[in-house]
Formats: structure tokens, C-alpha cells, sequence
């Protein structure tokens, strides 16, 4: 209200005399139509005054003066009496809801596991010591300063919001009005003072003249008394500041470092007074003598002394704001309104934006001051938090980017205060709804990344700043904040804004799909390892934010299949040159394959490709909501082109594969990181375990015999696999041995990795179990280091605490080291020995460790693998793998090289896969045999494996065979477990035909019998139902891996069979199948 008029005339005229005590001042001031600009000629004339001694300020001096002639009158005006009384008696009303605490640098902050809503919800000492809390599980954090307490915040806990001190109605509160809201009198007076205290404390912070004061503050003949101020910076050591601040001033070594210390706190410095000319050639100096070919010269400017004053005294005003700001919710809320407001008639945006706006120019200390104020005001009061993160939004692509550029920690930049608002769920949702906040965030990164994009318009981080770029992380981090806590009811507007910012998050991951390709080099070296942090950071980066925007996605059907569709179309649109590169044909045991000629040794390999893995995350949450069957009503069958799909996570596969059989050395170190990170914790789960899972995918909608010839033309072993080869060069056998058995543990875990719900029957704890599991297989470990192995979600948990007890037990440490979990017996059972996240040195421990242990207890040294949960049905068909021909091909033609005592082309590694293979194929025979009646199970492992080969004999007979091996005698208990399945196998087909035909025949005696017993009926009905539908969306699933052949006719019915050397096979193959009918 008082913000605009006021000419200079009458300006001049109320400064005549001045009141003498505070009392009288406000008084005063109650009779001037216009407080603002008596207000103003009241700083005028006394702030030059109070802080005119700024080189050697004595400071309780200057705080006695500033209390005395400014905030007493203003509290004066403010209360209509004695401030001390007044602030005494709001003190003791208003119990606050929330406690708002502003945490310094280095101050313990406390999170509760079980109640916060997500990490960023933190405690200070006191509440948390007051609190429930402090008898769950919590963390213990050092805060780098700027958080507040969320201690009241009802949004930002589960349970238990309020500590003792902070509870409604608690603490001698409960009078008629626990907030004491404040007389009307006051709060007209308030609506007076802060928008006046607010517009000053904005103008001067952001007061660019360094000569000139704005007109309404120079009522005083001008000095001419300058200061040189140097301000603070990320770059220049402590060391190099005081050696360029001795040489410029002359000065000694302690006023340089009395100096510099100010600044590093401060963020900045008057080092020398005196006349502009003087400041000005001080300042040319310092910027001479800290500048050098790596480093920019320092920051310093000349301020004229009264411009200094006002600025330091705004930051004052500021904190007085603060206080008074602190006993009234009212008080809060008038000034947020007054921040809020737009001037009529200006462009400007309103008085919060214009600092938001300005944040990135200020100095350390004027910045710690101004958040503090949005802490204090904003931030304390819910309705208006949403009002700020509104607009803070609306620049938020413009705060980022000056972030970016910015030489200032993240933790003093406004854009740090994404959390406190992003975190928020209602926040959250409403500025989805609202402002479209992911897409604003994601057109954020893409206008920041293109620095980054090659010719290709792929990421290339090569020679990037680590500085720079990470402070593109703070911005993928919003990404997480907001998606964090995942909405429980959608409206249709924020599944279509949802919807937009996934869109334009797809394109950030079409520029890493497939960046910084490699080519693997041969003959020579490379001259230098190329850069790969990054990519990879990025990578650890968008880990859970890939995850969460799946399981957003997931949230209903609808949703899920247009990100499906949208996702597809991103995938496909990246690999058009794949479509369009030649074509050639592999051949096998009768099938035969056209497929594009590429290979991993010689062509272009890129290990990103976070579009193929979310469209694989898809797949298995459209799998878990059972609605694979509707896909098609979204991305045609035609479109769907599986096996462009399969393509790229199988190269990358394929990729890790030469990097073991040393292929790949040439290319040095920075590929051996990749592929480490590639299968690591912290990436795993958005790489490799994605990758497997797109196999899965093209493993249950390809036919299994042209899946197989793809792998195999991929991996460059169709050769390898031809009878005819014979080959005395060891480096090669040595190579293709490894890739064989590379291979062979991949064929593995697609067909038998199935703990992730939505590939398989299983649950999340389940996961963990087998995970935690396989850890102590290897050996007991404490507890920081199975979590350690362990991935963490975007809430900073394991969910190990839920599980491990039931599959270890804790045994308490001796006199020294710690404690460790032991594996229970009966998780023993559960141990894999291909399990998929074990490295290659874990696997062998594991083995080693646990044939140890069954030869303790006297038990034969075979470890096959436990019975695998089922498939969903969306990737049931990927067990036809194990019973296909050119599976069988592969498995026969191990063990006849095993026995060929003059083939090299086998390990007793690639034995034990192949062993493993077989076992997982008569599991799965047993399981369904013993669920179903014989005739309904076509899964015909036995027979296919019974069967004579090319050779003279079957897999059997090899076996035998193989036992007989001196040499593999450490693979004998296996054999013999493998034969008596075999004979368990046979027996179950023989005997449920037998028992089909017994209760089929007794049945209708039986049944008037039981007549009476409703529950087994009912039971029976169930599983009758339960049979049906499983055979429901069996016959489903086929029909849609029909139609994806169907569809691909074109291209598998191209390639003619060629007549060659398996045709014996072939047509033995198919007599046996026509008898079998
Ligand atoms: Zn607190
Ligand atoms: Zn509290
Ligand atoms: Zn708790």
C-alpha cells in the first residue's frame, strides 16, 4: 500500500527533526500518511551512520545503535506498546505446528526408517530426542547446512509427526485460542511495516550501482569515501587469496589472512577504504595478481560506502524479519502476501522472485540470510510453501541454468531448496497438475545438455568438467524429488501431465541410447583411455528415477500400455540403422536364420541404453498387471519387431562376453570399468538385469530354435558350433571356449532367472531372501556388508531388515571383530550356483564353499540348481528354450567334444552349464508333471533329450559316458543326479498316466462318498477354475507369439532350409515327433 507514491518534495520536508526516544519515533510515524518513505528517510540518515566503520567495525556498538534507533521504534509502531511485553506474552501463546529449525553446516540431523516419508525428512536433535522415533530404526546425518527440521510437517511422516514439544495442544497451550491470534490493531499495523521492511530489504540486496544510491536513500551530501570489496569464490585456494591480497595492498601476512578468513565466511570483503581512484587501482591489482592461465582473477568490485551500509543493514533488517516472523503465524502469513504481490503496473516479477531471480549474484552471506527468510515465513506455513514453489517453478529453468553456471556449492544456491517443496506429496502432485513440473525439469536438462551432444545427437561426455556436470546432477535429482512419492489417487489431468514429462524424459534417454560407442581395436593400443565416469554417473544418477517412472507408469492399465507405446516408439526410432544393414543367414541342425550381418568384435557397441531397458521394465509391470494380451490393441504386431528389440541389450551382452575372453583388451581400462559398473550393485538393476530381461522378452514371443540361432550368430560362435570345425590355434579354442561359456550361463539366467515380479511368480521379499541368500553362500558377512551388496531404492533401502532373519541367523561377535549373519539351514536349499549377480569370483567361492559343506555332512558333492518359480504367464513361454533342437544341438555336441578325446573345444565349466541346463529343463518337467495330468504337459524335455542325435547316441548315453572320465570325477555326483531325474522323470510320465486312468475310472464311486464334503469340492472347483484360466492365458500367450511369428513370416519363410549336413538330424527329429503324435 505505502510502496509508490511520495514525491522528493515532501520527502525533504519530514526529515526536519526527528523524535528522540523509540516510543515517539512510532508515533510519529503513525502521523505520516506514507510509512514507506518515512521509513526510508529514516535509514537514510541513520544507516550510514551505524555502519560507517566498515574496514574496523565495532560491532556490539553497531548492533546497540541499530536497536536502539531502528527495530525498537519499529517493534514500537509495530505493537502499539512496550515490544519487550508483548513479544514476552506471544512467546507463551502460540504453540507452533512445526518446528522449522534451520540446521547449521557440521549440526546432527536424525531420519526416521520406518516413519520418515522419504530421506530428505530429518529431525533436529531436540524434536527427534522428544519424539517416538527415537525407538525405530533411524539414521544419523551431518547436515551441510540450510535443511530445516520437519519435526510437525504431517506430509513428511508415516507416524508420529509431532515431538512432545511441537504437538497441537500440548505445552500449556489449551486457552481458548491456542494461536493466539493477534489483536486487529497489530495486524493492520503489520500489513503497514513488512511489505515496507520487504521492498527495502529486495531493493538494496539487489542494488547493481556501485556508485549511486537509489534517490529516496541520498538525502545526505554525498562522500566520497569507497570501499574495494573482494568477493568469495570456488576456485582460488586460501593461499593463493592471501599471497594476491599481500602483493596488491602491501599489506602483512595476518591482515591478509584476517582477510581472507572474512571472506571465505562472509562471501565478502571491504579490504580497503579510501577515494573511488584508490579502490578502482586496488582492484585492477588484486584481479592481476590472482589471475593465471588456469584461473580466472578474483571477484572484487568498488562500492560506494553508503551502498555497502545499506547492504549490510538490509541483511539486519532481514534477520529482525526473521524473529518477529517467528511468534506469529499471522505475522507470516502478511509477509508472505507482501513477497507475493506483483506491482501494479511493473513488469517486474513479484519481490520473492526478484531475489529467487538474483540468488545466483549474491554472496555467500547475503544469500544464508535471504533463505533463511523463506524458511522462516514460506516455508512455515503450508498454503503459502505451495504459493512459493509456484513460482519458483515458473523460473525454475532460469535459476538452474544460472545455477550452472554459478562458481557457488549447491548448498547455498536457492535451487537447493527443490527438496524441501519436491518432496512434499501433495506439493508434488499439485505442481504436476498444475505447472507441468517434470517436463520442466527434463526441457531444463535438455537445454543444458546439448553441450554434450555429438554429431549424432547422442550424449558424448569426452573432456567434460566434473564441476559442471555436476551440477546437472542436482537437476536430475529434482527428477527423483518429485517422483518420489508415488501418487495414490490420479486425476485425468495428472495422468496427462504425467504422461507429457515421461515423453520428454524419453527424449533425454533417446540421447543415451547408444552413446559413446566403442569399436574394439585390434593390432594396436588405444593411445588414451577415453573419460566414462560420466556416462556411467549419469547413469548411477537415473537408476531409481528410471524405476520410479515405471512404477508411476504401472499405476493402472491404461497408463501403462500408452508409456508402453510411446517408449516402443522411441526404441524403434533408434535403431533404424540396425533395420536397414544388410542381411545374412545362419544355419543350424536343420533351422535356419536370417538376421542383419552385424558383429560385436568389429562393429560400433554402446553399453547405454536406458530406452530398451525401460521399454523391458514396462514389459514386466504390463506382465504384472496381466495385460501383456492387450498390447497389441497399442503397438501392432507388425510394429512390435521383437528382435529389433532383443538386438541391443543382447550386443551388450555379447560385449561382456569378449571382454572376459580378453577380446577387448587393446581398449583398455575404461572398458573394464563399464562392464564392471554394467553388472554392478549401484547399476545392475537398470542395466544388466534389464538386458536379460529383454532376452526373456524375445525368448518368449520368438520361436526358440530362431532365438537360439540369433544368440548364437551374436555371440560369433555359429562357427564354433559346426561339426566340421577343428582348429589347432590355442588363442582361439582358449576364445571360443570362454564366449561358449559365456553364452551358455546367459541361455542360464534367461531361462531360469525369474525373481522379479512380473517375470516370475515371486514378491518383492522374495527377491531380497534369494539375494541375501546367495550372499552368505559365499560366507557369513556382517551386516554393512550384505546391505552393501545389496541395491538400494530411492528411499536409501534395502528392505534388508524385513528379511534377513528369516534366512540367517546373527551370531554375536567374539572378544573382537563383529558380529555376522549365518545362513540358515533350510535357505541352504535355495543356493544357485549360476545366480546371475554373482561375479566371477563369488560364483567360485560359492561352489567351493558349499561343496565343502555338504561333504562335511557326508552328502554327495552335486549342486543342481532348486526348483525356479514359475513364469508368469506373460513369459512362459521362454522354458520352450530348454526343449528346442538347437538347444539340444548345443548341449550334445559339449558332451560329445567332452568325450572326443581329441577336441580342445570344451571345459569342464561349460560341462557343469550344460549340466545345469539339463537339470533346469527335468525340473521343469518333474514340477509340471506333478501339477498337471500327463497329457496336458507338452513340455517334453525327456523325450527331446532321450533322443539319438546325429551321433549314435543320446543325451543319456553321453552322460554315462562322461561318468566314466577319470578326469571329471568332480562332476560325477552331478551326473548321477542328473541320470536318477531322468529316471524320476520317466517314472512320473508312466505313473500319472496310470493314476489319470485310476481315479478317472473310481471317480463316480467315489463321489457319492464325498458328496457330503463340501470343502474338498470346493477346493477341487478352485483348482479346476485356477487349471482353466492358466490354460486360458497359455492359449493366449500363444496366440500372440503365433501373431508375432505370424507377422515375421515374411522374414523367417525368406530363408530357404538349406539341405546340408544336419539334415539326418532333422529328419530323425521330425519321425520322432510324428510318432510321438
Ligand atoms: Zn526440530
Ligand atoms: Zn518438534
Ligand atoms: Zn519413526
Amino acid at each position: 500500500m505505502a510502496d509508490e507514491e511520495a514525491g522528493g518534495a515532501e520527502r525533504m520536508e519530514i526529515s526536519a527533526e526527528l523524535p528522540q526516544t523509540p516510543q515517539r519515533l512510532a508515533c510519529w510515524w503513525d502521523q505520516q500518511v506514507d510509512f514507506y518513505t518515512a521509513f526510508l528517510h529514516h535509514l537514510a540518515q541513520l544507516v550510514p551512520e551505524i555502519y560507517f566503520a566498515e574496514m574496523d567495525p565495532d560491532l556490539e556498538k553497531q548492533e546497540q545503535s541499530v536497536q536502539m534507533s531502528i527495530f525498537t521504534p519499529l517493534e514500537w509502531y509495530l505493537f502499539g506498546e512496550d515490544p519487550d511485553i508483548c513479544l514476552e506474552k506471544l512467546k507463551h501463546s502460540g504453540a507452533f505446528q512445526l518446528c522449522g529449525k534451520v540446521f547449521k553446516s557440521g549440526e546432527t540431523t536424525y531420519s526416521c526408517r520406518d516413519c520418515a516419508i522419504d530421506p530428505t525428512c530429518v529431525l533436529c536433535m531436540d524434536c527427534f530426542q522428544n519424539s517416538v522415533h527415537k525407538n525405530h530404526r533411524y539414521k544419523m546425518h551431518t547436515s551441510t547446512g540450510g535443511g530445516f527440521c520437519d519435526c510437525g510437517d504431517t506430509e513428511a511422516w508415516k507416524t508420529g509427526p509431532f515431538c512432545v514439544n511441537h504437538e497441537p495442544g500440548r505445552a500449556g497451550t489449551i486457552k481458548e485460542n491456542p494461536r493466539c491470534p493477534l489483536n486487529e490493531e497489530v495486524i493492520a499495523q503489520a500489513r503497514k511495516i513488512f511489505p515496507s521492511v520487504i521492498k527495502y530489504v529486495v531493493e538494496m540486496t539487489i542494488w547493481e550501482e556501485e556508485k549511486e544510491l537509489p534517490p529516496e536513500l541520498q538525502i545526505r551530501e554525498k562522500n566520497e569515501r569507497y570501499y574495494c570489496v573482494l568477493f568469495n569464490d570456488e576456485h582460488h585456494s586460501y593461499d593463493h587469496v592471501i599471497y594476491s591480497l599481500q602483493r596488491a595492498l602491501d599489506c602483512e601476512l595476518a591482515e591478509a589472512q584476517l582477510h581472507t578468513t572474512a571472506i571465505d565466511k562472509e562471501g565478502r570483503r571491504a579490504v580497503k577504504a579510501g577515494a573511488y581512484a584508490a579502490c578502482q587501482e586496488a582492484k585492477e591489482d588484486i584481479k592481476s595478481h590472482s589471475e593465471n592461465v588456469s584461473q580466472h582473477p578474483l571477484h572484487v568490485e568498488v562500492l560506494h560506502s553508503e551502498i555497502m551500509a545499506h547492504q549490510k543493514f538490509a541483511l539486519r533488517l532481514g534477520s529482525w524479519m526473521n524473529k518477529i516472523m517467528s511468534y506469529s503465524s499471522d505475522f507470516r502469513q502478511i509477509f508472505c502476501q507482501a513477497c507475493l504481490r506483483e506491482e501494479p503496473d511493473s513488469e517486474n516479477p513479484c519481490l520473492i522472485s526478484r531475489l529467487m531471480l538474483w540468488d545466483a549474484k549474491l554472496y555467500k552471506g547475503a544469500r544464508k540470510i535471504l533463505h533463511e527468510l523463506i524458511f522462516s515465513s514460506f516455508f512455515m506455513e503450508m498454503e503459502y510453501k505451495k504459493l512459493f514453489a509456484m513460482e519458483f517453478v515458473k523460473y525454475y529453468k532460469q535459476l538452474q541454468k544460472e545455477y550452472i553456471s554459478d562458481d557457488h556449492d549447491r548448498s547455498i544456491s536457492i535451487t537447493a531448496l527443490s527438496v524441501q517443496m519436491f518432496t512434499v506429496p501433495t506439493l508434488a502432485r499439485h505442481l504436476i497438475e498444475e505447472q507441468n513440473v517434470i517436463s520442466v525439469i527434463t526441457e531444463t536438462l535438455l537445454e543444458v545438455l546439448p553441450e554434450y551432444l555429438d554429431r549424432n545427437n547422442k550424449f558424448n561426455f569426452q573432456g567434460y568438467s566434473q564441476d559442471k556436470l555436476g551440477r546437472v546432477y542436482a537437476v536430475i535429482c529434482d527428477l527423483k524429488y518429485i517422483l518420489i512419492s508415488k501418487p495414490t489417487i490420479w486425476t485425468e489431468r495428472l495422468r496427462m501431465q504425467f504422461l507429457e514429462g515421461f515423453r520428454s524424459f524419453l527424449k533425454i534417454l533417446t540421447c543415451m541410447q547408444g552413446m559413446e560407442e566403442i569399436r574394439r581395436q585390434v593390432g594396436q593400443h588405444i593411445e588414451v583411455d577415453p573419460d566414462w565416469e560420466a556416462a556411467i554417473a549419469i547413469q548411477m544418477q537415473l537408476k531409481n528415477i528410471l524405476l520410479m517412472f515405471q512404477e508411476w507408469c504401472a499405476c493402472d492399465e491404461e497408463l501403462l500400455l500408452v508409456a508402453y507405446k510411446e517408449c516402443h516408439k522411441a526404441v524403434m526410432r533408434c535403431s533404424t540403422s540396425f533395420i536397414s544393414s544388410s542381411k545374412t543367414i545362419v544355419q543350424l541342425c536343420g533351422h535356419s536364420l536370417e538376421t542383419k550381418s552385424y558383429r560385436v568384435s568389429e562393429d560400433l557397441v554402446s553399453i547405454h541404453l536406458p530406452l530398451s531397458r525401460t521399454l523391458a521394465g514396462l514389459h514386466v509391470r504390463l506382465s504384472r498387471l496381466g495385460a501383456v494380451s492387450r498390447l497389441h490393441e497399442f503397438v501392432s504386431f507388425e510394429d512390435f519387431q521383437v528382435e529389433v528389440l532383443v538386438e541391443y541389450p543382447l550386443r551388450c551382452l555379447v560385449l561382456v562376453a569378449q571382454v572376459v575372453a580378453e577380446m577387448w583388451r587393446r581398449n583398455g581400462l575404461s572398458l573394464i570399468s563399464q562392464v564392471f559398473y554394467y553388472q554392478d550393485v549401484k547399476c545392475r538393476e537398470e542395466m544388466y538385469d534389464k538386458d536379460i530381461i529383454m532376452l526373456q522378452i524375445g525368448a518368449s514371443l520368438m520361436d526358440p530354435n530362431k532365438f537360439l540361432l540369433l544368440v548364437l550368430q551374436r555371440y560369433e560362435l555359429a562357427e564354433a558350433f559346426n561339426k566340421t570345425l577343428s582348429t589347432k590355434d590355442q588363442d582361439l579354442i582358449k576364445q571360443y571356449n570362454t564366449l561358449i561359456e559365456e553364452m551358455l550361463q546367459v541361455l542360464i539366467y534367461i531361462v531360469g532367472e525369474r525373481y522379479v515380479p512380473g517375470v516370475g511368480n515371486v514378491t518383492k521379499e522374495e527377491v531380497t531372501m534369494r539375494e541375501i541368500i546367495h550372499l552368505l553362500c559365499i560366507e557369513p558377512m556382517p551386516h554393512s556388508a550384505i546391505a552393501k551388496n545389496l541395491p538400494e531404492n530411492e528411499n536409501n533401502e534395502t528392505g534388508l531388515e524385513n528379511v534377513i532373519n528369516k534366512v540367517a541367523t546373527f551370531k554375536k561377535p567374539g572378544v573382537s571383530g563383529h558380529g555376522v549373519y549365518e545362513l540358515r539351514d533350510e535357505s541352504l536349499k535355495d543356493f544357485n550356483m549360476y545366480f546371475y549377480h554373482y561375479s566371477k569370483t563369488q560364483h567360485s567361492k560359492a561352489e567351493h564353499m558349499q561343496k565343502k559343506r555338504r561333504k562335511q555332512e557326508n552328502k554327495d558333492e552335486a549342486l543342481p540348481p532348486p526348483p525356479p518359480p514359475e513364469f508368469c504367464p506373460a513369459f512362459s513361454k521362454v522354458i520352450n528354450l530348454l526343449n528346442c533342437d538347437v538347444m539340444m544341438y548345443i548341449l550334445r555336441t559339449v558332451f560329445e567334444r567332452a568325450i572326443d578325446t581329441d577336441s580342445n573345444l570344451w571345459t569342464e565349466g561349460m560341462l557343469q552349464m550344460a549340466f545345469h541346463i539339463l537339470a533346469l529343463g527335468l525340473l521343469e518337467e518333474k514340477q509340471q508333471l506333478q501339477k498337471a495330468p500327463e497329457e496336458e504337459v507338452t513340455f517334453d524335455f525327456y523325450h527331446k533329450a532321450s533322443r539319438l542325435g546325429s551321433s549314435t547316441m543320446n543325451i543319456q548315453m553321453l552322460l554315462e559316458k562322461l561318468k566314466g572320465i577319470p578326469q571329471l570325477e568332480g562332476q560325477k555326483d552331478m551326473i548321477t543326479w542328473i541320470l536318477q531325474m531322468f529316471d524320476t522323470v520317466k517314472r512320473l510320465r508312466e505313473k500319472s498316466c496310470l493314476i489319470v486312468a485310476t481315479t478317472s475310472g473310481s471317480e463316480s464311486v467315489k463321489n457319492d462318498e464325498i458328496t457330503h464334503d463340501k470343502e474338498k469340492a470346493e477346493r477341487k472347483r478352485k483348482a479346476e477354475a485356477a487349471r482353466l484360466h492358466r490354460q486360458k492365458i497359455m492359449a493366449q500367450m500363444s496366440a500372440l507369439q503365433k501373431n508375432f511369428i505370424e507377422t515375421h513370416k515374411l522374414m523367417y519363410d525368406n530363408t530357404t532350409e538349406m539341405p546340408g549336413k544336419e539334415d539326418s538330424i532333422m529328419e530323425e527329429e521330425s519321425y520322432l515327433k510324428s510318432t510321438k503324435i
